[in-house]
């Protein structure tokens, strides 16, 4: 295991280089699970992968809040998305989706795709979905079979109330199905105390791993939902993939080195405390925001609903996003993102997610203030 000396050298020997990559995910790489990964193969069901799994599960269960199952599969997150369908929902089935940026509107879409009836609360992009607006959709759709919550909105730096819209959607008896991608290991979640049905997310996150795992909570009334899904399905098929975790494995061959990766981070998470994670996430988010309004730059979320995990930013005056992220790529090598769909050009985006600290976002502002004082 990497020290916490070791890992700050690490980070000052990256920020000397001045690299870094500070984009919503895939994000920094902890450490421990670099070295994790570099591990041999072992048979995937002997004795050893067996233990292995084992404790694997309950630090997911630990990192998610849970007693149920959390399961993992090689993918990634939009995987959680389909798989919660097929799984949970029948074709015609009416779900209401939160919608307030691209990746509301991704799942809100698929599931059209898939033949279910979606009833869209659209809001403003960098705007949440107020519990007001959420219940009254709720109502007016009648019989609802599930939500689609939007935990954070990557592509806006927002994070919806999910306690108080999990809550509506509980008293409605729908199921509680959660995108958490961008705020798994980043910000509160507590899926039981909340009555999460299914909590997808993506280990490119705040995990602090490579992308390749989808990670779901799955309860017991999901599991019980699968009875009268659909839809055909073998890889996804999260009764399959529960019984196999009642005995820790998996369905199909693990992805072993992410798995190993996983592990490690998921050691760091709990060891620094899950609570103190995401105060510190909270505490970065609040950095960032305070550092690019210190600069002058506009944010596209207000403190109260902006993401502890992402902040997006416009760009000052006639300068374009794609051209600001150039040329502190250029000038600093620390990789911001830009905005997407009909803002791809008039936001960009930083990450603060995982392995992640105040030194190297102060780094990241600097970059930012070279570029919008040397135009
Ligand atoms: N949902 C959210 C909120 C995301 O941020 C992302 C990706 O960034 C996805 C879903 C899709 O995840 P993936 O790209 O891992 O399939």
């Amino acid at each position: 295991m990497v020290t916490e000396t070791q890992a700050t050298v690490e980070r000052d020997a990256r920020l000397s280089q001045g690299r870094w990559l500070r984009i919503p995910g895939p994000t920094v790489v902890h450490p421990d699970a670099v070295i994790a990964q570099t591990r041999d193969m072992v048979p995937h069901r002997g004795p050893l992968m067996t233990a292995f799994m084992g404790e694997l599960f309950l630090k997911l269960k630990k990192a998610h809040r849970t007693e149920s199952n959390v399961l993992v599969w090689p993918g990634s997150g939009s995987a959680g998305w389909e798989a919660a369908i097929t799984n949970f929902l029948a074709p015609g089935d009416r779900v209401v989706a939160t919608v307030g940026g691209s990746f509301g509107a991704r799942w809100a879409s698929i599931g059209e795709q898939f033949g279910l009836d979606v009833r869209r609360v659209e809001v403003e992009w960098g705007q949440p979905v107020p519990p007001d607006v959420f219940a009254d959709a709720l109502t007016r759709a009648g019989e609802v079979r599930a939500v689609f919550i939007t935990h954070n909105e990557t592509s806006t730096g927002v994070t919806n109330p999910l306690p108080e819209l999990a809550a509506l959607a509980r008293q409605a008896g729908t199921l509680v199905l959660v995108d958490a991608v961008s705020a798994a290991g980043a910000m509160p979640l507590e899926t039981d105390e909340w009555e999460l049905d299914w909590v997808l997310s993506g280990s490119q996150k705040a995990w602090m791993c490579p992308p390749g795992l989808m990670i779901a909570a799955v309860s017991d009334r999901s599991l019980r939902a699968t009875a009268r899904s659909g839809y055909p399905r073998f890889f996804w098929d999260v009764r399959e993939m529960a019984k196999a975790a009642d005995a820790s494995a998996t369905l199909t061959t693990p992805p072993l080195s992410l798995l190993f990766a996983l592990d490690a981070a998921l050691d760091v998470i709990l060891a620094e405390g899950l609570e103190r994670v995401w105060t510190r996430h909270d505490r970065l988010g609040r950095f960032v925001r305070s550092a690019l309004t210190d600069l002058g730059l506009r944010l596209m979320a207000e403190d109260g609903y902006a993401s502890a995990s992402i902040t997006a930013f416009s760009p000052p005056g006639e300068m374009s996003a794609s051209g600001l992220r150039d040329r502190i790529a250029d000038a600093s090598g620390i990789e911001i993102a830009v905005g997407q769909g009909a803002h791809a050009d008039t936001i960009n985006r930083i990450g603060h997610m995982g392995w992640v600290e105040e030194p190297e976002l102060a780094a990241t502002i600097e970059a930012i203030a070279r570029q919008i004082t040397a135009r």
